[in-house]
């Protein structure tokens, strides 16, 4: 851009105020604020609401004599595509609370700074003591979690734990109810006052509409519900299912839980019966049809007790020991070696990696492990662990029952439907927007690269592994092996490598779905492809996808990185196809 990498001018700044946030915080600083400049908002994360309110209004200081200060701003995030004190879906909407620049809105100390240096820069801020007025958060176990190491502490669902700590993102220091320390994983855990709605059984995020069917038939129960995101932002939707359910054929519905304008806001499924909270709506409709076609009367959710994949196994864990595994059958080879299924202290089932010597640059990979285990999400094959003090090394992660995606589509040709496909290829989105969201470029995202769950669960592996690769057939763009037909002309002209290009990936990913693992350009060597896709040429509609499935593949091959979409936004697509047209 025009201005200097990593800086904001000062006298671009408009407003600069704590943002009020009610969710959990996904990063190791709890204490946000916001800096509004040009068409931006940048949010910043301190560690301690001291060291916030200092920066807040120091910051106020030093703006002060700005022109374009705002008349209003908006107090909460901008997140999954709203605002979340508004609602707002426009990322530029006015904002919604009038700005003070002479006051800090939830100020709860006084400031540390004599009026004197005010005017100064503010300094390195450093690590400040957690003051004791701070209320202690309590969360509450969504699955139980065995320890591994004497420094973990044992959760069991359901139950109250206090967080003490929480220096690391991943594994968080904890308290239980007998008084017991020791760490937890944090994705096994949701906070008890937030409104987050994953502490309750009815409700299950990232179920888009068909899935909901799926599994509203299959459990096949009258009055079986399930609250899911609906496909707009921010908003949920209630499915229901009715074995007597009069005209409609499936005897399944979709209600929208709608929020009257009011504020403080309030929810409802039928017009006469308002609620302060979505928990209360379904406590109400559990014993009041209401309106509704039948109660909710069962709640039904995707394989309940699948607990999540750990950063690791235990706190700072990344060297596993290697007489804690024993090996099982072999699963596959690939370009590092032979992968086998083993088990780790004789229970957990694992996948481990035996690198080849000579294959991979082993140090930077071992390097770069200790990053990569901290990329923890539903939809990424979790690297666990690895074992790095003898040779051969071994990778150690999740292990996947169906193996390979591209062999799975290929097993299974003719026998998934369109629904099955698309979603197939939403996991694979949510994977690839976790990583855009952290930054982090897969580089190889392939049919070939991704894993099947024993519940048809697609996780994404392999990234960013092609940086750790010794064989320049497949790393250099003009080798054989390098992954041409999966890559957009700035990576096989200039290894321009970016979320765009894993977007560019993903497209191809998406055609190998819907043609059930064709070899894109199957007649087509690598030159060719090069020649052809620098002349405009695409992959063809494959015959199983409709029109919108194919606009979003040709989307992602846009020639200019620029122009095409992101994950986020692919991920938005997916899921209005899924909800379909003719939806409520
Ligand atoms: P490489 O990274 O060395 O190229 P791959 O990751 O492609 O190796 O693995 C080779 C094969 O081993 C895969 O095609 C798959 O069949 C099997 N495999 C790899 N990882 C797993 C896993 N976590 N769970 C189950 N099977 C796996």
């Amino acid at each position: 851009k025009k201005y200097r990498k990593g800086s904001v001018d000062i006298s671009r700044i408009k407003c600069v105020e704590v943002v009020k946030s009610d969710g959990i915080i996904p990063c190791q600083n709890k204490y946000p604020f916001q800096v509004v400049y040009d068409a931006n908002t940048l949010y910043i994360f301190a560690p301690s609401a001291q060291s916030r309110d200092q920066w807040v209004r120091n910051l106020k200081e030093e703006i002060k004599k700005n022109s374009n200060i705002m008349v209003k701003y908006h107090p909460k995030f901008w997140t999954e595509g709203i605002y979340q004190c508004c609602r707002q879906t426009e990322k530029l909407a006015p904002g919604c609370e009038k700005y003070n620049l002479f006051e800090n809105s939830v100020m709860r100390l006084p400031s540390p700074m004599p009026e004197k240096s005010a005017r100064r820069p503010p300094p390195p801020v450093p690590p400040v003591e957690e003051n004791g007025n701070e209320e202690e958060e309590i969360v509450v176990a969504m699955y139980d979690f065995e320890p591994t190491e004497h420094h973990d502490l044992r959760l069991e669902k359901g139950e109250e734990y206090t967080v003490i700590e929480k220096n690391d993102l991943h594994w968080w220091k904890a308290r239980d109810k007998y008084g017991k320390q020791g760490y937890i994983p944090s994705n096994y855990v949701t906070g008890k006052k937030s409104n987050n709605l994953d502490q309750y059984e009815w409700y299950s995020r990232n179920l888009n509409r068909s899935k909901a069917e799926q599994l509203l038939r299959n459990e096949d129960k009258e009055g079986g519900f399930v609250v899911r995101d609906s496909s707009q932002p921010g908003l949920y939707t209630v499915s229901l299912y009715t074995k007597f359910g009069g005209e409609g054929s499936s005897g399944i519905r979709h209600y929208h839980i709608k929020e009257t304008v009011t504020s403080p806001k309030q929810y409802y499924l039928a017009e006469k019966h308002l609620f302060n909270s979505i928990p209360e709506i379904i406590e109400y409709h559990k014993h009041n049809a209401a309106g509704l076609v039948t109660r909710l009367r069962y709640p039904v959710t995707p394989k309940k007790t699948t607990a999540p994949t750990t950063a690791g196994f235990s706190y700072e864990k990344w060297e596993i020991n290697p007489s804690e595994l024993t090996f099982m059958r072999e699963l596959g080879s690939g370009l590092f070696g032979v992968v086998r299924l083993g088990k780790w202290r004789a229970q957990y089932k694992v996948a481990i990696k035996a690198i080849r010597e000579g294959a991979m640059y082993e140090e930077d990979f071992i390097e770069e492990a200790k990053v990569m285990m901290k990329l923890t999400h539903p939809k990424l094959v979790q690297l666990y662990g690895v074992c790095t003090q003898q040779r051969p090394i071994y990778i150690v992660t999740e292990f996947m029952e169906h193996g390979c995606l591209l062999n799975y589509l290929r097993q299974k040709r003719g026998v998934l439907s369109k629904d099955v496909l698309l979603t197939m290829c939403q996991d694979v989105c949510e994977g690839m927007e976790y990583l855009e969201r952290n930054s982090f470029i897969h580089r190889d995202l392939a049919a070939r690269n991704c894993l099947v769950s024993d519940s048809g669960v697609v996780k994404v592996s392999d990234f960013g592994m092609t940086r750790y690769v010794l064989d320049d057939q497949y790393t250099s763009s003009s080798g054989a092996k390098f992954p041409v037909k999966w890559c957009p002309p700035e990576v096989f002209n200039y290894s321009r490598f970016s979320s765009k290009s894993d977007v560019w990936s993903f497209g191809v990913l998406m055609w190998e779905v819907f043609t059930e693992g064709k070899m894109p350009f199957e007649k087509s060597s690598n030159y060719e492809v090069v020649t052809m896709v620098s002349q405009g040429h695409r992959l063809y509609r494959p015959k199983l996808a409709c029109k919108q499935v194919y606009e979003m593949m040709m989307m992602c091959w846009q020639e200019k990185p620029e122009g095409r979409p992101t994950f986020e936004d692919l991920l938005h697509t997916i899921i209005d196809i899924a909800e379909g047209e003719d939806a409520f």
